[in-house]
């Protein structure tokens, strides 16, 4: 399927690896120009060398922290309009809620609600102006299924989806769609070190951790990143102007609930 959005201009965020590399990938692929960032300079250029030689689009890299203001400023500048946009940042440490401080709430809410509504308030007004924007914010399953030692990614993330649910349907007469993609369990760095961690505390092997994991996967199996990657893209793409406003789960069945 052609998704009939080659030569516009996409800003993923969080994109040098994993989930936000799927994004930036699958983009690439339908025709779509990049300006990616990530905070690590080294790995978010060799991202977009490989990105750019495998497409053939105009790939640029802008290392910056996303959760900052002058960061945004600085991603947004680089893009010469955003017709897309991914928001994604590294979800928030676990923990005993009765340990977090002020200041671990205040770090979670800026990276995982503040700066996707700073960011879409900077673009959206521009995508209604120009009748075309996609909006794709990258969230967490724990959205639906909370998990009790994420209390910073499940209160953070709720406030972000809670927003976009209004948000969501004034931006759709003009074809401006804002939905959010929920990870379950991909093959990323982020999952690999979060299970090396668990495996160390339970006191078991990586390869016994992963399959317990994998017990819990209706699918049988971890997600690909590129998996992901291309739900993104037909989410951004012309034919996908009727969904808004909605929580798609990327997940191979794990979430068990009916709605
Ligand atoms: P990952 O493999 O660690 O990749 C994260 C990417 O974001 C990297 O490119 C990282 O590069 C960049 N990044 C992190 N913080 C940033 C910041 N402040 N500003 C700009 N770039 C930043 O993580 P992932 O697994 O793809 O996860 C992406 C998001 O999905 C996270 O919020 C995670 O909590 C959520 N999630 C993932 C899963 C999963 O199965 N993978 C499941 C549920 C939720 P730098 O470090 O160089 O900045």
């Amino acid at each position: 399927m052609d998704l009939g959005i080659a030569g516009k201009w996409a800003l993923v965020c969080g994109a040098s690896k994993g989930l936000g590399y799927g994004c930036a990938l699958s983009l690439a692929r339908e025709g779509v120009n990049l300006v990616i960032n990530a905070r690590t300079p080294g790995p978010l250029a060799e991202a977009a060398q490989r990105i750019g030689d495998e497409s053939g689009v105009t790939v640029v890299a802008v290392a910056c922290d996303i959760t900052t203001q002058s960061g945004r400023d600085e991603a947004l500048s680089a893009c010469p309009q955003v017709d897309i946009l991914v928001t994604n940042a590294g979800g928030p440490p676990p923990g005993d809620f009765r340990k977090f401080t002020r200041d671990d709430w205040i770090r979670a809410l800026d990276a995982n609600m503040l700066a996707p509504i700073e960011l879409i308030k900077a673009t959206v007004d521009p995508m209604i102006e120009r009748r075309f924007g996609r909006i794709v914010n990258v969230t967490s399953g724990a959205v639906k299924a909370p998990m009790h030692i994420l209390g910073l990614s499940n209160g953070a993330r709720s406030g972000l989806t809670g927003f976009v649910a209004g948000l969501a349907r004034t931006t759709v007469s003009h074809n401006v769609t804002i939905n959010n993609l929920l990870p379950g369990f991909h093959d990323t760095d982020r999952v690999r070190s979060v299970i090396g961690a668990q495996a160390k505390a339970q006191g078991i092997s990586y390869e016994d951790a992963i399959r317990q994991r994998i017990a819990t996967i209706p699918a049988g199996r971890i997600g690909d990143p590129w998996e992901f990657g291309q739900a993104c893209a037909f989410l951004c793409s012309a034919q996908a102007g009727w969904i808004t406003g909605q929580n798609l789960l990327i997940d191979g069945g794990a979430y068990p609930g009916t709605f």
